[in-house]
């Protein structure tokens, strides 16, 4: 079996990473104490890639849930999944990273990685064949983006031929107040375009967005956030969950999406959105489907696609539907919007179709696009981090702690260069004849409105 080691850290990484293992456990039939209570064979048949069976029938996840604080540990610990993860899972200090990716990179998050990497190692050893590893992180705090990319580059050096992949939510000023986020976000992007083989842009300002102006939450909690996490995150896992041939472990799905090293920042989207709690009214159709996870509005990053051009896609439609129907409308898209994928490769939109569909849910579609206006993302990270870097504001809470103000020059370069990256191959056209013109608008959505204010969760 190809095993995954799943490691979850800071507040927002063990947030969203309770919520990954509460929705994949519903959907494997897997319950809180980790029996499986399930009614269907497929639902076990790659059981092994996320969980280890354990001594009578026990299904145990293979995480393990990290931090600088005990806070978040001890309210999973005392939630109803509590039970679920192996006591020895935990592994937490006292300190706190105080927001500074600094304390988490070098000081306090280096003191607690020796332990993490024990853990890494021993849950390895433990696999039969390891596929490799995804890390659940946010990246505007100091554990989660310090730590954790000090935590990606380790395991990067220890297991240079397995697959890592990271789950990365991106700070947005209309979520959280924090200052120096945009300093921890952007020190963080440089060791995830090194280290990381995949990262899956989960960005607060689109999950916000889609709060307000879709499901019209007047006032959006992390717990809906959360919830669109959820839907993304178990999305994005089908195809490695369930048997099906597209896409079916981490090499594969970074083979087919990641044409060149350093640009494996995707933009994932999902369909149809729906809030907490809330129901889909109507069955919809896979026409509907199609031309909803290609929608910007259903985005979890803040980029218009339609401003850029896609490199490569991968969909997956979730429940009982034709799989001609969606082959056809798939290639339907391409064919109406062809400006907006790279010509200069082809094939390069693969869809599956499993039959299962997340709980709740009839059919659904999860997107993943590696587009070449994550640019836009990336660039508002720069901008937030020059603005600030240009008077070396708050600089001095990173060079107490160790750090040289040289990492912050490095990192936004760094990240001017991946943008100016997919910039060219967003202008790379296959020959003369080639205009680069977006064609077939019409069917995409206007502009969005422009932003709302500010709100504070
Ligand atoms: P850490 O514990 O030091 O890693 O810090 P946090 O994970 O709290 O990082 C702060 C960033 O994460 C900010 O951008 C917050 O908006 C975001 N964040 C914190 N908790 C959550 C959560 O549960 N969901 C989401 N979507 N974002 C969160």
């Amino acid at each position: 079996m190809r095993e995954i080691v799943h490691i979850q850290i800071g507040q927002c990484g063990n947030q969203i990473g309770a919520k990954f293992w509460e929705v994949i456990g519903e959907e494997h039939g897997i319950d809180v104490a980790g029996s499986y209570c399930g009614d269907c064979a497929s639902q076990l048949e790659r059981i092994s890639v996320y969980y280890n069976e354990a001594h009578g029938k026990k299904y145990v996840p293979r995480a393990l849930l990290v931090d600088l604080e005990p806070g978040t540990m001890d309210s999973i610990r005392s939630s109803k999944l509590g039970a679920l993860f192996h006591p020895d899972s935990f592994i937490y200090g006292n300190s706190g990273a105080g927001n500074n990716w600094a304390k988490g990179h070098y000081t306090e998050g280096a003191e607690l990685a020796e332990r993490v990497l024990d853990a890494v190692r021993s849950a390895s050893e433990a696999c039969d064949c390891l596929q490799g590893f995804q890390l659940v992180h946010s990246l505007g705090g100091g554990t989660g983006s310090g730590m954790g990319t000090l935590l990606l580059g380790r395991i990067r050096e220890d297991f240079p031929d397995r697959i890592v992949n990271a789950f990365s939510v991106l700070p947005s000023p209309k979520v959280s107040d924090t200052v120096v986020e945009p300093y921890n976000a952007a020190l963080s992007l440089p060791p995830l375009a090194r280290h990381a083989d995949a990262c899956f842009c989960i960005d607060n300002e689109a999950l916000y967005d889609i709060c307000l102006r879709t499901l019209k939450l007047a006032a959006p909690s992390y717990g809906d956030l959360n919830h669109l996490v959820s839907l993304t995150m178990s999305g994005v896992t089908t195809s490695l969950r369930f048997p099906g041939q597209l896409n079916a472990d981490l090499r594969k799905l970074a083979v087919n999406m990641v044409p060149f090293p350093r640009l494996h920042f995707f933009t994932p989207g999902f369909a149809p959105l729906t809030s907490r709690g809330g129901r889909q009214y109507r069955a919809l159709t896979v026409a509907e489907l199609t031309q909803q996870v290609f929608d910007a509005r259903n985005a979890m990053a803040a980029c218009d696609p339609r401003r850029g051009r896609y490199l490569t896609v991968a969909c997956i439609f979730r429940g009982r539907m034709s799989t001609r129907e969606v082959d056809e409308q798939m290639l339907g898209v391409q064919t109406r919007h062809s400006g907006c994928f790279v010509e200069w490769i082809p094939n390069n939109v693969k869809v599956a179709v499993c039959d299962i569909p997340p709980p709740g849910l009839s059919m659904a579609a999860t997107f993943i696009g590696n587009s070449t206006a994550v640019q836009e993302l990336l660039g508002r990270v720069a901008e937030r981090f020059s603005a600030m870097f240009r008077r070396r504001a708050f600089v001095h809470w990173y060079t107490s702690e160790g750090m040289d103000v040289g990492e912050f020059a490095e990192a936004e370069s760094d990240i001017r260069d991946l943008v100016s990256e997919y910039q060219q191959l967003q202008d790379a056209s296959a020959g003369p004849e080639d205009d680069g013109e977006l064609v077939g608008e019409a069917e995409m959505e206007p502009e969005d409105a422009p932003h709302e204010p500010r709100g504070a969760l």
